[in-house]
């Protein structure tokens, strides 16, 4: 019948229409914003900078490698790597970004500045009240702007930076392990060759041979003088 779908739509519009005033689960608007829905784990919007602790700057985690500077498809991240170092999560020092702009009316959301980052540093953020009555200045987020912090990550994100963490922690452990065994490598070959030096000028004893049996390394010694 020509229109049954017309009035197949209006009538799942009515039900849940009239439904709305009797189940909650029918009313699927919001009186926003006061009232919002929450946004499920993986939504996202514009990037933004993690930092650990309580100091934004000290405890930024990007090293200014600029390889999401490099890899962001409409190029609209700009970054100048400092001139000295400060230590990253594990203590070892690192660069870190003098300057970190990200330019969010080109921004498309991609999120490959986040895939690429080998340091963690970089994560999508859920804020989409962005608007703003001028174009270029108030849409360039700077650093201080893009800088927040591992409690806000796990705010939005709690699966993720909970994962994030993980990592960094076997990272962070890893690192410490490596350290532990390279040290005791070095002092296992400093004791040897302390007594290597405490042996030398000592004669070698020698290894006692019997006539027709072989030395220690499977040679052959040398014939003994028979009386
Ligand atoms: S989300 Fe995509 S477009 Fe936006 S800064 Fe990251 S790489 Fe660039
Ligand atoms: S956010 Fe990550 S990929 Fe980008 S410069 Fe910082 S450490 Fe490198």
């Amino acid at each position: 019948m020509i229109g049954a779908g017309i009035l197949k739509g209006m009538a799942v519009t009515l039900r849940n229409f009239a439904g709305s005033y009797f189940d909650k689960e029918r009313l699927i608007t919001v009186q926003y914003p006061e009232e919002r829905s929450p946004l499920p784990e993986n939504y996202r919007n514009f990037p933004f900078l993690v930092f650990d602790g309580t100091d934004a700057q000290a405890g930024l985690r990007c090293v200014a490698c600029q390889i999401c500077e490099k890899e962001c498809p409409p190029q609209c991240i700009y970054i100048v790597k400092s001139k000295d170092k400060k230590p990253d999560y594990i203590g070892k020092p690192q660069f870190y970004p003098a300057v970190f702009d990200i330019d969010i009316s080109v921004c498309m959301s991609c999120q490959i500045c986040v895939e690429v980052c080998p340091f963690e540093a970089i994560k999508m953020d859920k804020d989409f009240e962005l608007s703003q009555r001028e174009r270029f200045d108030h849409l360039l987020f700077r650093k201080e702007q893009l800088s927040k912090s591992n409690d806000y990550y796990h705010k939005i994100h709690p699966i993720e930076a909970a994962a994030v963490d993980k990592n960094l922690a076997d990272a962070a452990a890893a690192a410490e392990a490596k350290k532990k065994a390279a040290a005791e490598a070095a002092a296992a070959k400093a004791a040897s060759v302390g007594d290597a030096g405490s042996v030398s000028g000592k004669p070698t004893a020698s290894p006692t041979v019997t006539p027709g049996s072989t030395s220690a390394t499977g040679q052959t010694p040398p014939e003994t003088t028979k009386s």
